[in-house]
């Protein structure tokens, strides 16, 4: 069987015949960015830092030039191994003065979620731009914020959303959006681990503003908003919490919501901090689109069944991988004066729905959206 797509053929001899994916799998372009590789200061030196500072060796646009700890002996050690001058180190105490560091474009915040908006607020005082992780914020109102601090000092605001530059999920956002599933009518998203430690700052309240909602929940709100390119209209979610097990005594375990979108399409969604999850579905009316692992930070799998043929899809050899993709992206943006993809705005957005989400399982009904 053949059948075509608007970027590219897949020629598929049979069920389980892999292809390569498509245009969708390139980098993200933001203009016509110079030649020079704007400085980063990482805040926060934990274990997704450790994920992240690996790849700036993969960059074009992006270097690392100052890092921020509570540890004097840990930001040394960080210093010697990625090549960042004694110049560049910091402590929280002494963030502030990073505003007189030249060599400082962008503060990435990489700490606890509940220390994103105080920090981003002091970075865009210091008149740098801002890559914050995700979620955003504690609260809706935190975000908004966060966007007005930046937009008032005139500097870029971009949530880490590594998805947007991963190849597999952005060939599955080319093929659900340009209808090769025919109409989407069902999403299901699925996120979730088995979380440990009960002292860690996730299961805080006040460090983490929510359960695994705000965690990994956020993976499937962003996937069935990115898979349709819709936003929701209305959501309604049930929660469900063993309050007697000592990780969630101030935060949520597992919630499930439904968002309705405004074609019709529905997207149904598991979040939670007792089992690993980490696939979706779009199911449309001439086929499926199934991807697992789909926000893994390698390896995502993508499968896609149209008439009688099921076709794996392979990603490519990566000349731009997620997290590279993802910092540069934000480097091009501040040199073309480009809006990035997923701007604070986006962020802001999944904030509201999930306020939306955790009123809705409070109030035990379905609450509309705002459009
Ligand atoms: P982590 O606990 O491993 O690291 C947090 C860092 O913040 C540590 O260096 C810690 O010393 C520092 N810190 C400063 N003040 C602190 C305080 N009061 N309490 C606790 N830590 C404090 O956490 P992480 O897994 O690196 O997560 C950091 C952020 O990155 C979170 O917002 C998380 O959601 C996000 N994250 C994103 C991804 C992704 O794939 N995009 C993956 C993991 C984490």
């Amino acid at each position: 069987m053949t059948f075509r797509s608007s970027r590219r053929e897949l020629l598929v001899s049979g069920a389980g015949a892999v292809a390569a994916l498509g245009a969708g799998a390139g980098p993200v372009f933001a203009g016509q960015a110079d030649g020079r590789k704007l400085g980063y200061a990482i805040v926060g030196l934990g274990m997704y830092a450790d994920v992240i500072l690996p790849r700036f060796a993969e960059c074009r646009h992006s270097r690392v030039t100052a890092l921020v700890s509570g540890s004097r002996e840990k930001a040394l050690r960080y210093a010697a191994q990625y090549g960042v001058p004694e110049s560049g180190l910091y402590s929280y105490e002494t963030f502030d003065t990073i505003r007189d560091n030249p060599e400082v474009d962008i503060v990435y915040v990489i700490l606890p979620n509940g220390m994103h908006h105080e920090y981003t607020l002091r970075a865009a005082a210091a008149g740098k731009h801002v890559m914050c992780e995700k979620p955003m914020a504690n609260t809706a109102a935190e975000a908004e914020e966060m966007i007005a601090a930046c937009r008032a000092a005139g500097r870029k605001l971009m949530i880490g959303y590594r998805s947007h530059f991963e190849p597999a999920n952005r060939e599955a956002m080319r093929i659900v959006r340009e209808g090769e599933l025919g109409r989407p009518r069902i999403v299901t998203a699925e996120t979730g681990f088995n979380i440990g430690d009960p002292t860690q700052w996730r299961l805080n309240r006040a460090l983490a503003g929510g359960g695994s909602m705000m965690d990994i929940g956020i993976y499937s709100l962003q996937a069935a908003r990115y898979l349709t390119g819709e936003e929701p209209v209305s959501v309604s979610a049930v929660e469900s919490t063993d309050r007697s097990d000592v990780r969630f005594r101030e935060v949520e375990d597992t919630i499930n919501f439904q968002l309705t979108f405004p074609s019709g399409v529905v997207a149904n969604c598991v979040s939670t901090y007792g089992s690993n999850h980490n696939r979706y579905r779009v199911v449309g009316t001439d086929g499926w689109l199934d991807a697992e692992p789909a926000t893994a930070y390698n390896g995502n799998r993508l499968r896609l069944r149209r008439g009688r043929e099921t076709v794996e899809l392979t990603p490519p050899a990566l000349a731009v991988n997620q997290f590279s993709g993802q910092l540069d992206h934000l480097s091009q943006c501040v040199m073309t004066g480009a809006e990035p993809i997923v701007a604070g705005e986006e962020g802001l957005k999944d904030m509201r729905i999930i306020e939306a989400i955790y009123r809705s399982a409070r109030e035990g009904r379905a609450v509309t959206l705002q459009a």
